[in-house]
């Protein structure tokens, strides 16, 4: 079992024996382990397309960010599934008996959206714009707020599979850095970018007409802007932005990205 799944676990069931205190100055204690739940049920999920993620980026992000950008990858990366699978008696024809493994439940981005900012509203002294308006939550309120994602959270850990990704995948070793570039290729989809996570190089994988993949560095080659020489330089997109140089390969110049101003005159 993963780490995030067995503290997701401890923190929900931390939060449901402060619910059973049926004490309310505990409420807000629960609400914090139920948001600890919610940060560590989503970093699971994302431990699940781990490949696929930039790597600092789902170490320091909100719930909601790491959620956006899963769905960026996979568009039904918040959403439940059974998953079954039985044997073709021909090719392409439905198999007469499927076996279930089972159902999974995500604690989806919907879910997320809505009760994690809530829960925390629950864990400061209220504003004074809402103590004059009356308009602090009562116990009650932030009762059944935390008992509500109690129950999701208790479904989405009693999944029987958990972060199953399915799809098709190319994967090559980025010709600048060697690194591993691992990139989902949706069903309906002939062309993706793949970005390398540690270098700047940038690739378009296709998909050829016999159903392979085709991998082509998304270079542009850039002349050395010195009279005389013109030497090209391969650049990746990410690459152009103020400051990146690169010293020239035929007469040894230094050539650097600025910001400029072109003027056209008016006509
Ligand atoms: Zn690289
Ligand atoms: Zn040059």
């Amino acid at each position: 079992m993963s780490t995030y799944r067995s503290r997701a676990r401890i923190a929900l069931a931390s939060a449901q024996s402060e619910l059973a205190s049926n004490e309310d100055h505990r409420l807000k204690y629960a609400a914090l382990e139920l948001r600890m739940a919610i940060e560590a049920v989503t970093y699971d999920r994302a431990s699940a397309y781990k490949s696929e993620f930039p790597p600092k980026e789902y170490e320091t992000w909100q719930p909601k960010k790491v959620m956006a950008v899963l769905l960026e990858i996979d568009p039904t990366a918040d959403s439940d599934s059974t998953i079954s699978f039985g044997i073709e008696s021909s090719p392409g024809e439905k198999p007469e008996v499927m076996h279930n493994l089972g159902k999974e439940v995500v604690f989806n981005i919907k879910a997320i959206r809505r009760h994690y900012d809530a829960l925390g509203s629950f864990l400061h002294v209220p504003s004074i714009k809402q103590t004059l308006s009356e308009s602090t939550p009562s116990p009650e309120i932030v009762r059944k707020r935390c008992e509500e994602v109690s129950r999701d959270l208790d479904k989405v850990l009693a999944s029987q599979v958990f972060n199953s990704t399915l799809g098709i995948f190319s994967s090559f070793d980025c010709g600048e850095c060697n690194a591993r570039i691992r990139k989902r290729i949706p069903r309906d989809k002939n062309e993706v970018i793949a970005d390398c996570f540690r270098c700047m190089a940038s690739y378009a994988i296709r998909r050829t007409l016999d159903g392979r993949f085709e991998v082509d560095a998304r270079t542009e080659e850039i002349p050395c802007p010195n009279p005389g020489c013109g030497h090209p330089k391969p650049i990746y997109p990410r690459e152009f932005s103020q400051g990146v140089h690169w010293v020239c390969n035929k007469c040894g110049g230094r050539n650097e990205f600025q910001l400029g101003i072109l003027h056209q005159p008016a006509g």
